[in-house]
């Protein structure tokens, strides 16, 4: 079977053409690679291709493919039944697990994805404040229905086009779309209507936006606005959580949000999703408050025990030194690398997670981001496809670094 072929099926039967990366293969152009087989750094494609992978499947792949733990957990899991649905103690080591971890969460609950975790985050925010209005950054994703937040037409999105949501005007009213790392604006907002704001939404270190982080007082000082008008603090680190250091960019900066949103890596490749924070808050969830949080596959023991065996790998010593210097060695190799290609690019990275800009700075905001000059990437993007290395296939988006990418296979990157 070949690429082309099964890429012209689905055209025909799924609108957009099948789910990421095959719909972000578009931005860069040609004939996305169809996934047949992935083992630790690498990938292969339904024509026996090898790629080393730098998409981490957009991120849950910290510890490698089909790692061995990993599988055995999800085997047995199957093996002892799939009770869906009915409650299992996995759920509750899982939440035990994550509370642990991340202190700003005394509470959580389970969900199947990142975007229901942000959603059910922004409801239970508006819920327990009785307030109707959110403040969200420009090009901070938190999710497919992300475009119910933003004003249609406003063209904000990184993703999606909000004009297209199907959304009427007055649902989408109430979000204040603001600029990334601007506190003055956020400042003048909860000035003119700050006792309806019940929440600000962020992505803590902004992975949407490749890899933007947030200037030094950006986080403080929406920590701050926060308590002082009573309105919620929600880190979405869906993409960030235990992949940008083993507390995620709350252990990295100490700042305590209120409500925080996790997927990807807890489910180590499964959909588990989880929102959480402090207790008071938590508690306005149905049947103790007035939030009903319901979900049929929520804390499925088969994607829970892949989760939980991820977390326990992740948490050993020295995995995350390790995985933030192969990190920071691919950039500075990359960068080398492009520059036999004949293109320059700024850097960054954190954790297990880089982006890449082909503009000299590192952005600190969306239009700048936007300034990248994505032809210069596609051209990019390609000539390490041809060589064997898969990127992301985006100009916008962040990659990623697994504990598998090890000298060897950063050797092999380098020398491709
Ligand atoms: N929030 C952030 C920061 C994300 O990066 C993503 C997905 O990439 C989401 C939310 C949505 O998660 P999901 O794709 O699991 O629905």
């Amino acid at each position: 079977m070949k690429n082309q072929d099964i890429f012209q099926r689905a055209q025909e039967s799924i609108p957009g053409g099948v789910n990421s990366p095959v719909r972000a293969f578009k931005s860069v152009g040609g004939t996305p690679r169809f996934i047949a087989k992935a083992n630790g750094a690498y990938i292969w494609d339904v024509e026996g291709t090898q790629y080393i992978d730098y998409l981490g499947s957009w991120g849950p792949a910290i510890v490698g493919h089909s790692h061995p733990e990993v599988v055995k957990a999800v085997q047995d899991a199957a093996v002892n039944g799939l009770s869906f649905g009915a409650p299992t103690e996995g759920e509750v080591i899982l939440a035990e697990k994550i509370c642990a971890l991340l202190p700003s969460i005394e509470q959580v609950r389970l969900v199947s994805s990142g975007t229901e975790a942000t959603m059910s985050a922004i409801r239970l925010a508006r819920g327990a404040t009785n307030r109707r209005k959110i403040i969200k950054f420009e090009g901070c994703y938190h999710g497919h229905s992300d475009s119910l937040l933003v004003k249609a037409g406003s063209g904000l999105l990184t993703f999606g086009n909000p004009s297209s949501s199907g959304v009427p005007q007055e649902f989408v009213s109430h979000t204040i779309v603001l600029e990334y790392n601007n506190l003055d604006a956020v400042q003048q907002a909860f000035n003119e209507v700050g006792n309806d704001i019940a929440c600000v939404i962020v992505e803590p270190i902004a992975g949407n936006m490749n890899l933007i982080k947030p200037k030094a007082g950006f986080l403080e000082g929406l920590r701050e606005l926060c308590t002082q008008h009573g309105a919620l603090l929600i880190f979405d680190e869906v993409m960030t959580g235990f992949r940008a250091g083993p507390k995620g960019v709350q252990g990295l900066t100490g700042i305590k949000p209120d409500l925080t949103t996790l997927a990807k890596v807890i489910g180590g490749g499964m959909p588990v999703g989880a929102f959480g924070g402090r207790k008071d808050i938590m508690q306005h969830i149905a049947p103790m408050g007035a939030v009903y949080q319901a979900g049929t596959l929520s804390g499925n023991p088969v994607s829970v025990a892949a989760g939980l065996k991820t977390l326990e790998i992740l948490n050993r010593p020295g995995f995350y030194e390790q995985l933030s210097a192969t990190t920071a060695t691919l950039v500075k190799g990359l960068k080398e690398k492009a520059a036999k290609h004949g293109v320059t690019f700024s850097a960054d990275s954190v954790g297990g997670m880089f982006g890449i800009y082909f503009r000299s700075e590192v952005p600190t905001t969306f239009a700048e981001v936007q300034e990248s000059d994505t032809k210069a990437f596609n051209v990019f993007f390609h000539a390490m496809l041809d060589e064997g290395v898969h990127l992301a296939p985006s100009a916008f988006e962040a990659g990623f670094v697994s504990a598998c990418h090890n000298e060897e296979i950063l050797t092999k990157t380098f020398d491709a």
